[in-house]
């Protein structure tokens, strides 16, 4: 869905991974938590997009709704489809799934408390106007520790598994645990990595609100929600990207 004049406004991305019916920690929201912040975002007048509407805006010019709020989860956990699901089809909401493609069908191996994640039938079924999948490497890698050659492997391979699943996916990649290299020469290699593999945009965490048009389209932030956030945090952390 696009508007007619072209407008201004900022784009929130919030982060999100697990879904719970009743038990949160920091990587976990509960259903009722959820269903509240989709409300908040609803009663402010935010409109949820794609990722895929932010990038036709980035790099065709197309219009983006007045305060447009991007959600993402991380990992493709099967909460996100049996809990998540239900509720973003009820506000009309839509979230982008960053799927580590080496775990598909598997669990969050590298993670304390390993969850389940879905199955490349459960993905291959999603309802496309609800979600959309992009990159989170295949292993999971921390790309602030992975050498240029390593990135080109593990990039290509995601891409593998989304075209040989015949799964439709965009080409934008967040990264896992926000690792980017800090050494300038190694980031600049990551960023030719990048384009040689026609990579569109990158996420890290940075818990900051982006322009419309982000001056580093391989820098875009986002703002982690947590399920110990109070709802007034998360109000805050929506209106002002971080706490202060
Ligand atoms: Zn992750």
């Amino acid at each position: 869905m696009f508007w007619k004049r072209s407008s201004p406004s900022r784009v929130r991305v919030l982060m999100y991974h697990k879904f719970s019916e009743g038990r949160s920690d920091y990587l976990t929201v509960t259903t009722s938590q959820f269903r509240r912040h989709l409300g908040v975002l609803a009663e402010a007048g935010y409109h949820f997009i794609t990722l895929q509407d932010w990038l036709y805006h980035i790099y065709q010019g197309l219009a983006l709704p007045p305060r447009p709020v991007l959600l993402t989860f991380d990992d493709a956990y099967v909460s996100n489809l049996t809990l998540a699901y239900p509720l973003l089809k009820e506000f009309g909401a839509r979230a982008t799934l960053f799927v580590p493609t080496a775990y598909v069908g598997s669990s969050s191996g590298w993670d304390e408390q390993a969850e389940e994640l879905l199955s490349v039938e459960q993905l291959g079924r999603l309802n496309p106007e609800v979600f959309e999948l992009a990159l989170h490497t295949h292993r999971h890698l921390n790309y602030r520790n992975t050498s240029p050659d390593d990135m080109a492997t593990d990039l290509r391979a995601c891409v593998d598994f989304f075209v040989e699943h015949r799964l439709t996916f965009v080409k934008a990649l967040a990264y896992p645990y926000g690792g980017r290299p800090a050494d300038p020469g190694h980031y600049e290699q990551m960023l030719r990595v990048f384009r040689e593999n026609n990579i569109q945009a990158a996420f890290r965490i940075g818990n900051r609100i982006n322009a419309s048009t982000p001056r580093n389209i391989y820098d875009i932030n986002r703002i982690d929600i947590r399920g110990t956030d109070s709802l007034f945090t998360f109000r805050r952390k929506v209106a002002f990207g971080r706490l202060f």
